[in-house]
């Protein structure tokens, strides 16, 4: 893509209300709009962003068995009912309106009851067990903050799936099938060396859920972290895990993180508060054993701005920027023109991502906005650069940049 058909500029500042740096840093570059505290449009840059998660994400949710589908944003009262989770009191982040008629609807911030509900005209025997089922969605989520960013919003896209098993085995066995799914998600993401799986702090839960909790000083969570034993534990479980692992808290260290991914092995309490049963191969009525697995696409998005930036502006990793090459024109003389474009088709045809600089704005005011957008790299067109047959390369991570001859650029591009 031309920058000159690109709907967003760079801004020189950030809306003056915008505090984390995630948002700041996406705002100025043309990633992401700010509708309002905890809103955000997601422009052609960041939804390219968005999908390239998504994408890694689908690919790993469908390797271990799991089938796409989209689940409505609005919720019938009555499906939440039976485990108590339409009273406020007991899920704070409700949005909720009413139909013309009066009707009370909710929209969605979890899809857990819906989907129990919806399986319960699919699901009867064992023989239609196990199934998993997950989504990308828009949560609605009325949260009391919105001041990290994209990080946490009051709409934000969520990965939730959900596994059905006619066995506690079956189920367990999932689960860590899953476990070994995200990990595979947060390497591909660039952020695996910093993402722990903890015990998470989901009060009754405690033993039957997990949180992934990446390093980040944004972050709202606190983990700490056993690094010789590679153990990581939820702020809220300390005490009782200091004791159950057998640990000084001296030998802990202690990280700010943010939650990336939140599993939970429900077991049959769902299935009995909603009544959702199949028959076994005696013909008996059984529970069903249910897991449900979160990731925050667009948190995750965040936590990789935040985390990657430095005082230029972003940094993507080669999995999920929108473009790999941020192609610079300096100079508007034909031949130069002429050098840029025929580079620019030439990796394309490679298939390789571009986005062309073709602006008439001086070099600087270019490179600053390379550095502002954070593609993984540089190659500049220049008069020098085609007298010698070259290209200017530079990684957005280097200070230095070097001169290539064409075939020697394609390798360092596909790397
Ligand atoms: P948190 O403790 O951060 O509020 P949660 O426990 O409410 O998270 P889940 O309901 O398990 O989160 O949602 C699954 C995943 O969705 C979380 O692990 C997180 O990555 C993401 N997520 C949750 N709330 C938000 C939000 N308000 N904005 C963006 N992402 C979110
Ligand atoms: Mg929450």
């Amino acid at each position: 893509m031309k920058t000159s058909q690109l709907f967003t500029k760079t801004l020189k500042n950030a809306p003056a209300d915008e505090v984390a740096l995630n948002a700041q840093l996406l705002i100025r570059a043309g990633y992401v709009y700010k509708e309002m505290a905890g809103a955000y449009a997601y422009l052609p840059l960041g939804l390219m962003v968005v999908e390239n998660i998504k994408r890694v994400v689908r690919e790993e949710m469908n390797a271990i068995g799991s089938n796409e589908l989209i689940m409505t944003s609005l919720q019938n009262k009555a499906v939440w009912e039976p485990t108590g989770r339409w009273d406020e009191k007991v899920v704070d982040v409700w949005f909720k309106t009413k139909l013309q008629d009066g009707t009370e609807v909710g929209l969605g911030w979890s899809h857990e009851e819906p989907i129990v509900e919806m399986l319960k005209q699919y699901v009867h025997s064992y023989k239609d067990l196990p199934i998993s089922l997950y989504q990308f969605q828009t949560k609605m989520r009325n949260e009391l903050r919105a001041k990290s960013g994209i990080m946490r919003g009051r709409e934000f896209v969520m990965k939730d799936m959900y596994s059905f098993h006619a066995s506690k085995d079956d189920l367990d066995n999932y689960y860590t099938q899953t476990i070994e799914a995200y990990k595979r998600v947060y390497a591909r993401l660039g952020i695996s060396d910093d993402t722990y799986v903890t015990f998470a702090s989901g009060g009754a839960f405690t033993k039957f859920s997990h949180e992934f909790q990446t390093i980040c000083d944004a972050g709202e969570d606190v983990i700490y972290l056993h690094r010789g034993k590679n153990i990581a534990i939820n702020e809220e479980v300390i005490d009782d895990a200091i004791k159950e692992l057998g640990i000084a808290r001296e030998e802990l260290e202690r990280v700010k993180t943010a939650e990336v991914g939140n599993i939970f092995n429900f077991g049959t309490q769902k299935t009995d508060e909603m009544g959702l049963y199949y028959t076994d191969d005696s013909g008996k009525q059984q529970s069903l054993h249910i897991g449900s697995y979160g990731i925050g696409i667009t948190r995750v998005m965040g936590v990789v701005a935040e985390k990657f930036a430095d005082e230029r502006g972003l940094v993507w990793p080669s999995a999920i920027t929108p473009f790999q090459v941020y192609l610079v024109q300096i100079g508007t003389s034909p031949a130069v023109t002429q050098a840029a474009q025929s580079l620019y088709d030439t990796l394309l045809a490679q298939g390789i991502t571009v986005l062309y600089d073709d602006s008439d704005r001086r070099p600087g005011e270019k490179f600053a906005d390379a550095d502002l957008l954070g593609m993984p790299h540089r190659v500049v067109v220049s008069a020098k650069t085609i007298e010698t047959s070259v290209f200017e390369y530079k990684n957005r991570t280097s200070q230095d940049a070097t001169l290539l001859s064409l075939a020697d650029l394609q390798m360092q591009l596909t790397k």
